[in-house]
């Protein structure tokens, strides 16, 4: 368990192109200080900051969009949820454009580039959400939910009504290791048959076997998954990013059925209204809480 502040050691450049956009983007990320979170850097706009935090998201079904003022960043759950999944919390990233390069689809690129800057570890305390009391949002037969747990634990299940996914269950504890191992490497996917319909509005027109996984009438595209349940992992990947939003990292097991992006944002927000249901931790405190407990309530493994 990482309990104090990480960023990374040198600034690392890459550039690719937008999955809506279709536009080519450069991105650098660099190294911030402590307390800082993490802050996208407009540097076609005079170098605008748009910090991470559920305050500047900006209302879309398809993708996660962080907006101050005029200034918009689009699809930026990947990186951060690569930044929670390695337990980075201070992190710009600048970059020369509307969008973050979709790059393969997934958050692997992301991983592999976070590595080769290399992680600081910081002199600051990790503060974490600690969830004390269970909330819940619905929208018909979908919901999210959080239950307290002294990890950050993610249960996910999705059910299409395609063949070639239908339903689909998964369960992680988030580690540094089970998310590059386990969840990174799960690419963004699409319907063939809706890519006409996106394009038509202006959506994925970046969008290529490249950087998804495109799912036709009765086959998969691309030549193979990365995992047998890809989608649900992806799934989880996205929830990792929006659930960052809330501006510290979560102890707490999500359970999301069916969700989205607007079920994940909108657990972000009533974690962030029902201040009553969780308390702002460090470490040291959820340590010292375990060890006070009684042994058949201590968990085998943290
Ligand atoms: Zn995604």
């Amino acid at each position: 368990m990482n309990w104090t502040q990480k960023t990374l050691r040198k600034d690392i450049d890459c550039a690719g192109i937008g999955l809506h956009s279709g536009v080519r983007v450069a991105m650098r990320m660099r190294p911030a200080p402590p307390n800082s979170g993490i802050i996208f850097r407009r540097i076609d706009l005079d170098g605008v900051e748009i910090p991470a935090r559920q305050e500047y998201l900006q209302r879309s079904n398809l993708a996660t969009t962080l907006a101050n003022g005029h200034a918009t960043i689009g699809t930026v759950e990947h990186v951060l949820s690569a930044a929670a999944g390695l337990g980075i919390d201070n992190l710009i990233v600048e970059v020369e454009g509307k969008e973050v390069p979709i790059l393969d689809g997934s958050a692997s690129p992301f991983i592999y580039l976070m590595h080769e800057a290399g992680i600081r570890v910081q002199q600051a305390p990790r503060e974490f959400i600690k969830i004390l009391e269970p909330l819940r949002i619905e929208e018909e037969d979908k919901f999210v939910a959080v239950y307290p747990s002294d990890r950050f634990k993610i249960s996910y299940t999705i059910d299409f009504e395609h063949p070639l996914i239908g339903e689909q269950q998964q369960t992680f504890v988030v580690t540094p290791r089970s998310f590059t191992e386990q969840i990174a490497p799960a690419r963004t996917f699409g319907f063939l048959s809706e890519v006409e319909a996106l394009h038509r509005n202006g959506f994925a027109l970046g969008g290529s076997m490249e950087n998804a996984v495109v799912i036709g009438h009765n086959s998969i595209l691309n030549n193979q998954l990365r995992f047998e349940d890809e989608f649900v992992r992806h799934k989880i990947l996205d929830a990792i990013g929006d659930i960052m939003l809330v501006g510290a990292p979560l102890l707490g097991h999500v359970i999301a059925y069916r969700a989205g992006h607007s079920l994940h944002v909108g657990l972000v927000e009533t974690i962030q209204k029902a201040t009553e249901a969780w308390r702002m931790v460090t470490w040291e405190d959820v340590v010292y809480d375990i060890a006070s407990r009684p042994p058949y309530l201590v968990p085998a493994r943290i």
